[in-house]
């Protein structure tokens, strides 16, 4: 039975993105995902529990924070480990310097689709729309479907950015809803999938045959690394399935950048941070041939 839900837990909106589908598009980032990957930049995303977040850099000792604090901690306390933050917001609302922040609350339909209808000109004038994305979008998928009632009733196309690890049963209903889907495929190699993300790729690679089958504009994104997945055998292996099975689907490399490390540190998640090789552009053009040899469109939004 599908369900709608008037909830989710949102990590963040952002306004005018250019790198995620047609047009200026807004997008909203939703809370959870199953995957780990060892490259995650945005590892505030994995759970939907909210969360601290403290930019360092913004912070000019002021003090503010730790006397609004029920817990009087200060700055350099609320991310610790033992910490004894509640995560109550009380700091994020006397810090005039933005340096916290809360990520992954709570928003209702309503809350979002204010912030969208005032984007929808926009949308309008440029052919953009919203895009859904994430940690995993589909995992909050009653909420999802509730929005695109409402997106729906205004005229306003939206994308998807999925990892396509999400029980395709659940959601099979909303998917030709979507103009357009882009889904990752990090590895092709079964166990190497396991080991870099956590997850094992079989239900990924079905889902991503699944969708094609219903017809929908699906682009494979790869976001590569040179010591995961840039190796030409991985590579003419994605290439090989696409051609059997997505014929029509184009692909795009997304070279791996360490932005995210700002973000570990400001979660106090530092020690988890690991860091990758960044291809270079020989080693980028080099993957992309691979793909135009067999007959595979490329695409670039980023
Ligand atoms: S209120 Fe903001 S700027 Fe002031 S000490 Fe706290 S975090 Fe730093
Ligand atoms: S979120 Fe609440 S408990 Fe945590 S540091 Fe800020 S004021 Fe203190």
């Amino acid at each position: 039975m599908t369900q709608l839900t008037n909830q989710g837990v949102v990590i963040q909106m952002q306004d005018y993105s250019i790198h995620d589908g047609d047009g200026v598009r807004t997008t909203l980032f939703l809370a959870g995902c199953k995957l780990r990957c060892q490259w995650c930049a945005n590892p505030e995303s994995w759970t939907q529990q909210q969360k601290l977040v403290f930019y360092r850099h913004k912070c000019i000792g002021c003090m503010k924070c730790a006397q609004a604090c029920p817990q009087k901690l200060m700055p350099c306390e609320m991310l610790r480990p033992n910490k004894k933050c509640m995560v109550c917001g009380a700091c994020v609302h006397v810090c005039t310097q933005k340096a916290l922040d809360l990520a992954c609350t709570l928003k209702s339909v309503d809350d979002v689709m204010k912030k969208i209808e005032r984007d929808a000109l926009f949308f309008r004038y440029t052919g953009g729309g919203i895009t859904f994305s994430g940690g995993e979008p589909f995992l909050q998928h009653n909420f999802i479907r509730a929005l695109l009632v409402k997106l729906e009733e205004l005229g306003i196309e939206s994308w998807v950015e999925t990892c396509g690890f999400f029980d395709f049963e659940a959601v099979k209903d909303i998917l030709p809803k979507f103009s357009h889907i882009f889904l990752d495929i990090k590895h092709m190699d079964r166990q190497k999938h396991i080991h870099f993300t956590g997850c094992d790729n079989k239900i990924i690679l079905d889902n991503a045959k699944k969708i094609y089958a219903l017809g929908i504009p699906i682009t494979i994104r790869i976001p590569t690394m040179v010591e995961v997945n840039l190796d030409d055998e991985n590579l003419k292996n994605t290439a090989i399935f696409m051609q059997e099975h997505l014929p029509n689907a184009d692909i795009e490399l997304l070279p791996y950048h360490e932005l995210g490390k700002a973000k570990y540190i400001s979660l106090g998640m530092e020690d988890k941070f690991v860091a990758f090789t960044t291809p270079t552009q020989e080693q980028m053009n080099h993957g992309y041939e691979i793909f135009e040899n067999h007959g595979i469109q490329i695409v670039e939004y980023r």
